[in-house]
């Protein structure tokens, strides 16, 4: 049984050693590099830190910066990445809030982010790489190592104060891993096209399927996201067959008609997550790649990935959204109304809430945030038994689909009526010209506000919205934007919409 990740890498390397495990447009490391330099890293930090120690990485999305993640597995730690570009306040932040007594760079990272004073020690990656490798020292983490310590933490955006560092243990992923690669036919000759940057949830499933089945991950750089003529030549180039991408980065390719540019020949799987999927853009890609399997993965950071999924099995209309679809088994996912009662019928809203394996440990080192997110379920008085409350409200349809509807805090009141904003984004995402669309609530001024790319002027937006929606419910204003300003996780960033007010 498989209890550390690390047994991924290491059976790969035993069976494909010369078979490219990460690469990026520099270079390229077969598995039994990708093992060795681990566990030179590993040595490395075993000689400075305790088990179960943070390691904050501070480096670019580079396939280098992986051997640095298995580092800190070997050394029994785990590892954040922090973004090196974002604002010095925030890397504080993170850092304080992980106690941490090192950080691991480069050379030109540490000299821009000499500002930042680090008090603890900063080791830089080229140098880990050449420490000899301290074998007892490795099998000793190995040997005193639990399949509930922590593997990574990932520090979510926090739309309000502080960022959390969502921890999540090697069970969670070893379990999601084994399920994920079997139920979408991941094996040896699937080249996986990274587009997630490594400090959002979507990169754990590039790196863990990849080192499981001994595929090859390659690491797209961040700026062909804004030139899809690089992007299709670069997924073209390098024969991907397999892209787990948010949905925003999907649709820099259909928006912009990148397809007429250039199909990429070998893609087999196109999986998306993060937001809705506007069908009208999930249908450009199955114009272009019809046979091609499309999946809607569902669930936050804090379940590990997803906890639901839905294999795209049949036509959407573009007034229709896609289902969330089915739990990924091992997981319970389930509505619970506003009395905490669970809901079944088709077409109640209810929360959707996890319980499982794939439940991440907490928030680090913050108990109070932890407790208020992860809490007893409240359909189960007998035994302790967490779940996460996902703050998603979600429904059945009648055929026991489950749909996303909307996040809780999208929820307004609005002339006395209970509207989701989600709602009125579907019917106006599928109106004639219209490529994207947000909309958010201006509270002060009870306006909802219409954000949208595409051609038509409000007028003719709200004579086709007429047709499809109650007047309550459709936007006071329209603002059409050139295009949507996207968070670094590739959401719809509404604050930036707000700020445009
Ligand atoms: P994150 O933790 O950054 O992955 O964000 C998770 C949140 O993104 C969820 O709680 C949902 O609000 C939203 N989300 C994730 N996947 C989907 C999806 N397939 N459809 C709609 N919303 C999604």
């Amino acid at each position: 049984m498989i209890q550390n990740i690390l047994d991924y890498l290491e059976n790969s390397a035993a069976s494909c050693p010369e078979k490219t495990a990460y690469e990026d447009l520099e270079n390229h490391y077969t598995y039994a590099q990708a093992l060795e330099y681990a566990r030179r890293i590993g040595s490395a930090l075993l000689a400075v830190l305790p088990q179960n120690a943070p390691v904050p990485v501070l480096m670019e999305k580079e396939a280098g910066t992986l051997h640095v993640f298995m580092g800190a597995v070997c050394a029994g730690c785990f590892y954040t990445l922090v973004e090196p570009e974002q604002p010095l306040e925030r890397i504080r932040t993170i850092l304080e809030t992980l106690e941490a007594q090192v950080m691991v760079t480069t050379r030109s990272i540490k000299e821009q982010l000499q500002e930042l004073e680090f008090p603890g020690k900063i080791l830089l990656a080229e140098e880990l790489l050449k420490h000899e490798i301290d074998e007892d020292g490795l099998a000793g983490r190995r040997r005193a190592a639990c399949d509930t310590d922590p593997l990574y933490a990932i520090f979510t955006s926090g739309s309000t104060g502080a960022p959390k560092g969502v921890v999540v243990c090697h069970r969670s992923v070893i379990d999601f891993t084994e399920h994920f690669t079997k139920i979408f036919g991941f094996d040896r000759n699937d080249v996986i096209g990274g587009q997630a940057p490594f400090d959002f949830d979507v990169s754990v499933k590039d790196i863990y399927p990849a080192l499981k089945v001994g595929a090859t991950l390659e690491v797209i750089p961040k700026r062909f996201f804004s030139v899809p003529k690089k992007l299709l030549d670069f997924l073209d180039d390098r024969k991907v067959t397999s892209l787990t991408w948010a949905v925003s980065a999907l649709c820099v390719i259909s928006m912009l008609k990148g397809f007429r540019y250039k199909v990429p020949k070998n893609i087999r799987r196109v999986m998306f997550s993060g937001e809705v999927m506007p069908v009208k853009q999930l249908n450009y890609w199955r114009t272009y790649l019809p046979d091609v399997l499309y999946v809607n993965l569902y669930g936050p950071t804090e379940i590990t990935c997803n906890c639901t999924y839905y294999k795209i099995d049949r036509e959407f209309g573009e007034e229709e959204q896609i289902p969330v679809g089915e739990p990924f088994p091992n997981e319970r996912v389930f509505l619970l109304g506003e009395e905490d009662q669970l809901v079944t019928e088709a077409g109640k809203l209810g929360e959707i809430c996890v319980t499982g394996t794939a439940l991440a440990l907490g928030y680090y080192r913050n108990e109070e945030k932890t407790s208020q997110a992860f809490v007893q379920n409240p359909l189960n008085r007998c035994y302790p038994e967490l779940m996460y409350r996902t703050g998603d409200l979600g429904r059945y349809d009648e055929k026991g689909e489950l749909y996303y509807v909307t996040r809780k805090d999208f929820q307004i009141k609005h002339m006395g009526h209970r509207i989701e904003l989600g709602e009125i984004e579907v019917a106006f995402q599928a109106l004639n010209g219209i490529e994207r669309v947000c909309c958010v609530y201006d509270e002060p001024n009870t306006k909802i506000i219409g954000f949208y790319v595409g051609e038509p002027e409000a007028k003719e937006i709200i004579q086709q919205l007429t047709e499809r929606l109650p007047r309550f419910m459709i936007p006071n204003i329209f603002r059409k934007v050139e295009r949507m300003p996207i968070t670094k996780n590739g959401k719809i960033d509404r604050r930036a919409l707000m700020a445009e007010l």
